[in-house]
């Protein structure tokens, strides 16, 4: 991962770059995905470009294959994760949707107890 990519103040690029812990579920060289320190399902995991991209609307054409991986790595993920019954996806775009970590995340959420899908 190039430098100029990294954020020194976001949470999202410790936990990429292993500064800060989480519970890994997947690492490549361009995506890393982790379980929710404070789940809102039964299954819960994040997945994140390692790219710093604050919000789903600075996204660069050239982010667009970066996407499609990481969309792809969901479907993947979650029969990793052995979810049979369906998953939600969930990406807040913005402090106003509720989006508190400044760096793109999509929520992956499954199971049968799921919070109300306006808090997450
Ligand atoms: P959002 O509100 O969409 O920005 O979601 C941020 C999510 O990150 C929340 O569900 C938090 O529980 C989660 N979160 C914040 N800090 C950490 C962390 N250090 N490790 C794992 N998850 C985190
Ligand atoms: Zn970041």
């Amino acid at each position: 991962m190039k430098k100029s990519s990294y954020n020194n103040n976001c949470v999202f690029c410790q936990i990429a770059a292993k500064q800060l812990p989480a519970k890994i579920v997947f690492e490549d060289e361009d995506l890393f995905a982790f379980y929710d320190i404070k789940p809102k399902a039964d299954i819960h995991v994040l997945i994140i470009p390692k790219k710093h991209i604050a919000t789903l609307a600075s996204l660069e054409s050239s982010d667009a294959g970066l996407m499609g991986k990481l969309l792809y790595r969901v479907r993947l993920l979650a029969k990793d994760l052995g979810i049979t019954e369906g998953f939600k996806l969930v990406l807040n775009n913005g402090l106003k949707a509720g989006q508190l970590v400044p760096h793109l995340h999509f929520h992956i959420l499954a199971g049968s107890n799921y919070t109300d899908i306006s808090k997450i």
